[in-house]
């Protein structure tokens, strides 16, 4: 199939304090911070993108700095955990630095044939590490303060937890086309595209969970790969024509972007692969400067002056 879903294009959270949590995503978990920008539809808001050396897609998690409002409620309805893909034997490492940054994170586990490191970000958002057998050939953000044999590789997969399996099911595999790869308990795993890492979401249903609440320290939204704007629109009319209601394609400046809500509760985008994040400044120069889509351009000033003031990642300081 041309348009395949190829996989996870970003993740997008809710943070309460823009300085901490990117010291977290590139100082503590190396990755790199690829564009400083403003939420488009609420420019007082930071909203900050983290991924590969490109930031691309598949190795992207992007936050909304909204400080005042209340803490989120993990819950049904919700991706509840954000997976990064590891190699494997680098928990040692990791789990090392864990403790020496004061980051809270729970024994290894496994899962399927893989290895999951859970642990949490500043504002409680459960996040993982999960190292699979076979290698991951992404490379790492190499300027980064995590030496390139342990680090990041980008996206592994999404939990999204759930009230009943068959709807969000249905949609994955009937209309997404995403197939069933493994089962246990309580947790469904799928997959689309080539597979392996950055393709996999996982459905663990909870009949017994109260619908979770979006807030500070919970995920907002995941967007799904699509490779151009015309197999979007097909996207689009798809959903459409089984009833989901799907706004209209929004300019996101570094992609385009559809949403629609999932029958569980979780809203779901689709997204494109370009133009990406050097569409308004150099590979070299990513992240270093507030950038504001030509339409804000004009109100820079104002926008700037209600911002709180950054501290952008020097780089590199390599520690363990
Ligand atoms: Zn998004």
């Amino acid at each position: 199939m041309a348009d395949q879903i190829q996989g996870i294009h970003h993740v997008t959270a809710i943070a309460g304090d823009a300085n901490r949590n990117i010291d977290f995503y590139t100082r503590v978990l190396g990755l790199r911070l690829v564009k400083v920008t403003v939420n488009f539809d609420d420019p007082s808001a930071y909203h900050l993108y983290y991924g590969d050396e490109l930031g691309r897609p598949g190795t992207i998690v992007t936050f909304f700095v909204w400080p005042d409002r209340i803490p989120g409620r993990p819950g049904a309805g919700q991706v509840t955990a954000v997976a990064f893909s590891v190699p494997a034997g680098s928990f040692g490492y990791w789990q090392e630095r864990f403790r020496a940054h004061a980051v809270r994170f729970e024994p290894p586990a496994e899962r399927f044939d893989e290895t999951v490191l859970t642990f949490y970000d500043p504002d409680g958002l459960r996040l993982e590490l999960v190292a699979a057998p076979d290698a991951d050939t992404r490379e790492p953000w190499a300027r980064g303060p995590v030496p390139a044999e342990h680090a990041i590789r980008g996206l592994h997969s999404v939990t999204l937890t759930e009230g009943a399996l068959e709807p969000t099911a249905g949609l994955l595999t009937r209309l997404m086309g995403f197939r069933l790869t493994a089962a246990d308990g309580s947790r469904y795993r799928f997959a689309t595209g080539p597979g392996g890492p950055g393709s996999v979401v996982d459905v663990e249903v909870r009949r017994e969970l109260f619908r979770g609440r979006v807030g500070v320290g919970t995920v907002h939204h995941v967007a799904w790969r699509t490779g151009t704007d015309e197999t979007q629109l097909g996207w689009r009319s798809r959903l459409l024509a089984a009833g989901y209601q799907v706004t209209p394609v929004r300019d996101r400046l570094y992609f385009r972007s559809i949403y629609f809500f999932e029958p569980g509760g979780v809203l779901f985008e689709i997204a494109t692969d370009p133009p990406g994040f050097t569409v308004d400044e150099t590979a070299e120069a990513l992240g270093t400067g507030l950038r504001l889509p030509p339409w804000l351009e004009p109100r820079r000033a104002e926008i700037e002056a209600a911002l709180p003031p950054l501290t952008l990642p020097v780089e590199p300081a390599r520690t363990t």
